[in-house]
């Protein structure tokens, strides 16, 4: 067997890797590779593979040091040869920079060692080459710090405690009588790093290193290090990256955005990753490094002309001001930004998908450092991919799964109120970083953020220890930091609402106070937030769903013509019904009918057939209830005209309709004109140990079948009174918590039989279903016989989770968060749907179901009708539709979709599969044919030739005996 090869290098517009070896590379890796590939200016550099990093985590350092010095030695020594500089030298140091890379982009998630390869000697040489002390100590002060954070751990523990780097620098500003960081000398920046490392050895006890070689090996391990922190594991989990993918470690040739005016660095997006317009948008500063811009200290200035006016508008900044202050890269550099333009360009065109670019600009020279699909909002995922299909970039199928299916809900979510914005007042304004409107209460702690069932984070800026805060709240406000800064990257990510840079704001951490423009905000103050323009009012501001139209709709249009399953909906009043057909339901899939018994009058009629004492006593309450029900049906028959409606007959105990507490027994004597001892027995009588489990679902219509009369009666009477009028209601009675085929046979023929009659009362009739819920684990098992009644199948998966699981959905809560954190349990198994578990039962019932009745309807109508994953298990099981609450609609459209997308492309694969094991399978059968012929072919040959050379040997011997014969003739003539 081969060596593994565990570093890859790349320089020169030459590489080992390319884009396609993410999974080994990691996503900057396989990029950094890709880019020198196609001629993108890189800075040369080598990749250590993520699989090192597994290696690392499971034998450590030192194996790791061994596996790999020889293949980094020789790697180094490429990045010498390009850059023609020496590591470790110390006129003409090699310095590198070292980066993570994981598979899944983790933005500020781990660490980064830059200016790596200084020390005292170097650092001379450094300022010698460039000509230029201030900034060879600028980068050692910043090499030091960094690494001493990173690799020696000087980082803070805790939130209040200050960096003791950042502490020495204050101190030293201080004593200099200075403000900003540029106004200290070198010699100030020569004291800072003895003081520093001072610190370092005070605090860890061990010196700063000088070996550039320990330098490299500190810092390689640091980020593989920095793959199990908290906020890197907690990031993870939140994104569904799987921790043994680990990360690789990008080393590359520093380039330095630091060298004076004409070096700058800076951050881009190819397209607007808030909204998707195709605007070529970013930050730079100049004179700065990398993490400058992305740290939100210093504010950056806009890439292009239009990005810049755009902004002072929104910052209130004149064009006077802007074009002097703050010019755009456009106008400050312009040969560099033509560059840099047709470098996105060509990078968008050939990733065909909106790119995140980091690059440096080293004293006028133009170097890329990373490219990869950009993180966007979920509006700006919709318009990109449709203006992406529009452009001919990519085909419909590929459009439709560049939108993430769960990143649709952002769409759906919240606008201000027009109304109640007239009244808004506006204290402030910030950068408009993540789209959106909020309203929460202030906290100025990311831990603390739960307090609040409306929570706004407030800070000066967010770093990844926040990450946990910008979950819980509705909105992020920050006072520094652009539109690349932590929180706007990251909330973007998460379609949270982000107002960021918000300068005019002061945050005092200690008084837990925001002052804004003479005006003070304690914590747990309201404020709103809106992430589109940047306005932060004061108070609570009402908001509403937006409205959806444009690219959306034709998305969705798109997302119907390459699905096989249809969406419906979970609704159980005319208004969710509508809002639920507006999101393109094709119909309902669960009506729970229980919901509405708790409305006015109902609720009345409701308990007194739970109190009465015999048959007679419900029938004569059920007679009350009818007519409410009857119209009840009517409206959401109506608002769902001409599609189906599956409505399911009463489920949960009856115990769930009465009051529990005295006040409202009380009341309920009062009402029902009888004692509050009655109510309390009555109440006492109905309670169960096992409610869930016990006296519910058809157990009641097969205990109390009067109730299964009334209820099909109002469902078929109010269809045929629509049928009257002209509108076509498409009635399928559900008969819940089915376990035995007698249970469910036993509820078809009251069911049947109620609606015989009403047909005959009416004499009219018309089409109807009798079905039932899948969602007890025997109805699975024995879904062949279930099926003798059940016209359709339709899976509550949250009763067959509960019941699959021995998890009560009620009291789940209390184990499942620690069984996750655990990592006992992946996900919750009652919001995504356990495959291998509940999935089989489904798997099961849907295969027995059609074995008995081939056509059977099947769908399903637990939470999970409206979970992306959860829907792709249901299209592989040929499920007709799926169901889910009426905002998860447009989600589970776009899921059918990508689900059938998928599988057909999996289903071609399979083919090409089974073809390729056919034609592999017709080859062996023709050439063990063949073998057979040959083998008979050779005998037959060979008994030829036997035969022949015996005919030969007899014709040999006749024409012997001929010859011989002659002789003698002529012999014998001879004689004569
Ligand atoms: C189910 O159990 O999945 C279901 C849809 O019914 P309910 O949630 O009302 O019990
Ligand atoms: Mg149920």
């Amino acid at each position: 067997m081969g060596k593994v090869k565990n570093v890859y290098l790349f320089g020169d517009k030459k590489a080992d890797g390319d884009a396609t070896m993410k999974n080994l590379l990691g996503g900057k890796g396989a990029n950094l590779a890709e880019m020198n590939l196609i001629g993108v200016p890189v800075p040369p550099g080598f990749t250590i593979t993520t699989e090192v990093c597994t290696l690392y985590n499971e034998k450590g350092h030192d194996y790791v040091v061994s596996l790999l010095k020889e293949e980094v030695e020789a790697a180094v020594k490429s990045v010498e040869d390009i850059t023609g500089t020496k590591f470790g030298d110390k006129e003409n140091p090699c310095l590198l920079s070292v980066r993570s890379g994981a598979r899944a982009s983790m933005p500020g998630m781990m660490n980064t060692v830059l200016n790596l390869g200084l020390n005292d000697e170097a650092v001379e040489g450094i300022a010698k080459k460039t000509n230029n002390e201030r900034f060879a100590w600028d980068s050692y002060r910043r090499f030091v710090q960094m690494y001493g954070d990173v690799v020696m751990g000087m980082e803070p523990e805790s939130k209040e405690d200050i960096d003791p780097f950042e502490a020495i620098i204050e101190a030293i500003k201080e004593e200099k009588g200075v403000q900003d960081d540029q106004d200290l000398s070198i010699d100030d920046l020569k004291e800072m790093v003895k003081r520093f490392k001072a610190a370092v050895k005070k605090q860890t006890g061990h010196a700063f290193p000088d070996d550039p070689w320990e330098q490299l090996w500190g810092s390689v391990m640091a980020v593989f290090d920095s793959w199990m922190t908290k906020r890197a594991i907690y990031y993870r989990k939140l994104n569904d990256i799987p921790e043994e993918w680990g990360t690789a470690v990008n080393v590359q040739a520093m380039v330095f955005g630091n060298m004076g005016s004409n070096s700058a660095t800076g951050v881009a997006f190819t397209r607007d990753a808030g909204t998707g317009e195709d605007l070529f948008n970013g930050e730079y500063l100049i004179d700065a490094q990398g993490e400058d811009v992305v740290a939100g200290i210093r504010t950056p200035q806009q890439i292009s002309k239009e990005g810049s006016k755009r902004w002072a508008v929104l910052a209130g900044v004149s064009e006077e001001d802007r074009a002097n202050k703050f010019p755009s890269l456009e106008e400050a550099m312009p040969e560099i930004f033509k560059e840099l333009n047709e470098t996105q360009e060509k990078l968008e065109q050939h990733y065909k998908d909106m790119q995140d670019l980091e690059f440096t600009v080293q004293d006028g020279k133009l170097w890329m450092l990373q490219t990869r699909s950009g993180k966007r909002t979920g509006a700006a995922m919709v318009k990109i991919a449709m203006d992406m299909l529009k452009e001919g970039m990519i085909d419909e199928k590929e459009a439709l799964l560049r939108v993430e299916a769960n990143k649709l809900d952002e769409l759906l979510h919240p606008v201000f109120d027009k109304e109640a914005l007239i009244n808004g007042d506006v204290v402030t304004k910030g950068l408009p970083a993540s789209p959106g409107a909020s309203t929460g209460q202030i906290v100025f702690f990311a831990d603390e953020c739960e307090k609040y069932e409306n929570a706004i984070l407030v800070r000066i800026e967010t770093s990844p220890e926040d990450l946990e805060g910008m979950v819980v709240a509705n909105g992020i406000l920050t006072a520094r930091g652009g539109m690349t800064s932590h929180a706007a990257v990251v909330a973007r990510g998460m379609g949270k609402c982000c107002v960021s840079g918000a300068g005019n704001i002061k945050v005092d951490y200690k008084k837990r106070t925001m002052e804004v423009s003479g005006k003070k905000f304690k914590e747990g103050d309201w404020i709103s937030l809106n992430g589109s323009t940047g306005d932060v009012y004061k108070d609570k501001i009402a908001t509403i769903k937006p409205e959806l139209s444009g690219d959306f709709g034709e998305l969705m249009e798109l997302a119907d013509k390459h699905s096989v399953m249809l969406v419906r909906t979970n609704a159980d009043t005319p208004n969710d019904s509508k809002v639920a057909r507006d999101f393109g339901a094709q119909g309902i899939g669960l009506c729970r009918t229980e919901h509405m018994f708790f409305e006015g009058e109902k609720i009345i009629a409701m308990r007194e057939m739970i109190l009465a004492d015999d048959e007679a006593g419900r029938r004569e309450a059920l007679d009350k209830l009818l007519p409410l029900q009857r119209e009840d049906f009517n409206g959401i028959f109506q608002a769902m005209h001409d599609l189906p409606v599956t409505v399911r007959l009463l489920d949960p105990p009856l115990h769930e309709f009465v009051p529990h507490d005295e006040k409202g027994q009380k009341e309920m004597a009062k009402v029902m004109g009888t004692t509050l001892k009655v109510i309390k027995e009555k109440v006492e009588s109905l309670s169960e140990f096992n409610p869930m489990l016990g006296h519910r679902g058809c157990r009641l219509g097969n205990t109390y079948p009067e109730i299964t009369e009334m209820q099909s009666r109002a469902i078929i009477e109010a269809a045929l009174d629509l049928k009257a009028q002209g509108i076509t209601a498409k009635p399928e009675i559900m008969v819940p918590l089915t376990g035995t085929k007698k249970e469910l046979k036993m509820q078809e023929e009251i069911v049947r039989a109620t609606i015989e009659k009403v047909f005959v009362e009416r004499n009219d009739r018309m089409d109807y279903l009798v079905g039932t819920m899948i969602e007890i684990p025997r109805a699975a098992l024995t879904a062949d016989e279930i099926a003798e009644s059940a016209e359709f199948f339709s899976f509550g998966t949250n009763d067959l989770t509960q019941m699959t699981f021995g998890y009560s959905r009620d009291d789940a809560g209390k184990f499942l968060p620690i069984y996750l954190e655990k990592g006992l349990l992946e996900h919750d198994p009652f919001q995504v749907l356990d495959q291998t578990g509940v999935g089989s039962l489904m798997k099961i019932a849907v295969e027995k179901g059609r074995k008995t009745r081939p056509n059977i309807k099947i769908g399903i109508c637990g939470e999970h009708g409206g979970e992306p994953s959860s829907v792709e298990f249901c299209n592989t099981l040929g499920f007709g539709y799926v169901s889910c609450s009426p905002f998860r609609v447009p989600i589970a459209r776009l899921a059918a979709a990508h689900a059938n997308i998928k599988q057909g492309a999996w289903n071609s694969e399979a083919s090409k599969e089974t073809l390729t094991d056919s034609a592999s399978k017709i080859g062996d059968v023709l050439s063990s044919e063949f073998g057979v012929v040959e083998k008979e072919a050779k005998k037959a040959a060979k008994k030829a030739r036997k035969e022949a050379e015996k005919e030969l040997k007899k014709l040999k011997s006749e024409a012997k005996s001929i010859i011989s014969n002659f002789e003698e003739k002529i012999k014998n003539l001879k004689k004569k």
